[in-house]
């Protein structure tokens, strides 16, 4: 049995057995990974705290044949704030389900990482955690190659897309209002969201909260950057619903 050490932040857990716990791990070396921390439910158990979601530690991990195991866990970062706040949770578990979705096992990027890291920490303080989460989107898809082309049209390169611009999830960004005909699956942008989009793709995490944006604006960026998204993803996330109904104007 081998043994490696990490640094990982934990983005899944799963219960199995009458007490175990399995932690999908993401590390900026080995990408994700699954060990089981073993007892990990029983109440005196030293994973209790170091297990849950989000946390970020060292982790010494044994690979099995099967499945790894974790030896033992130097937590470094809880993100207590993300748990006690409803919609802070929400926003955080569907960024974890993302990352765990739009990643691989084995294949570690430290980018992933900083950016997953700097995403919670700056989550656990924001006063506008929806405009961070846009921002993370964004630049979570521009890490991966995924990066919305804004500048120009993403059908015929025309770079003055004039006033009317859509956007295509299948064409991956803003295209043209000649572009557009007889074109399904688009819808059309304001100025206002396009503005928005360049600005969260230039500006640093920390100085998102920053930004001004209505909320009309807010939610068509929204929809924008999950169907850019999802076009990319298999299935539709499961936090998405919980995200939705906690978020929904009342
Ligand atoms: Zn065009």
């Amino acid at each position: 049995m081998a043994l490696y050490t990490t640094e990982g932040i934990i983005l899944k857990t799963q219960n199995i057995g009458e007490a175990d716990r399995i932690c999908t791990i993401y590390s900026p070396s080995k990408g994700k990974a699954r060990a089981v921390a073993r007892g990990a439910r029983r109440p005196r158990s030293r994973f209790v705290s170091s297990t849950q979601m989000f946390v970020h530690g060292d982790f010494q991990i044994f690979t099995g044949k099967s499945l790894d195991s974790i030896g033992q866990v130097e937590l470094k970062e809880a993100f207590p704030r993300l748990h006690d706040d409803l919609i802070r949770l929400a926003y955080a578990s569907y960024i974890a389900e993302l990352a765990d979705e739009m990643t691989e096992e084995g294949d570690g990027d430290k980018r992933v990482f900083d950016m997953l890291l700097a995403y919670m920490r700056v989550l656990s303080e924001t006063l506008d955690p929806q405009l961070v989460t846009c921002a993370f989107e964004i630049k979570f898809a521009t890490i991966l190659g995924y990066r919305p082309r804004l500048e120009s049209c993403s059908e015929c390169g025309r770079e003055n897309l004039g006033r009317e611009v859509f956007f295509s999830p299948e064409a991956g960004g803003l295209i043209c209002s000649e572009c557009s005909s007889g074109n399904s699956g688009i819808w059309r942008v304001s100025q206002g969201a396009v503005r928005l989009l360049r600005a969260l793709l230039m500006t640093e995490f920390r100085k998102v909260e920053r930004i001004k944006a209505s909320p009309g604006v807010r939610r068509e960026i929204e929809r924008l950057i999950r169907a850019h998204l999802g076009f990319r993803l298999n299935r539709r996330l499961r936090s998405i619903d919980f995200l939705e109904a906690v978020t929904k104007a009342p």
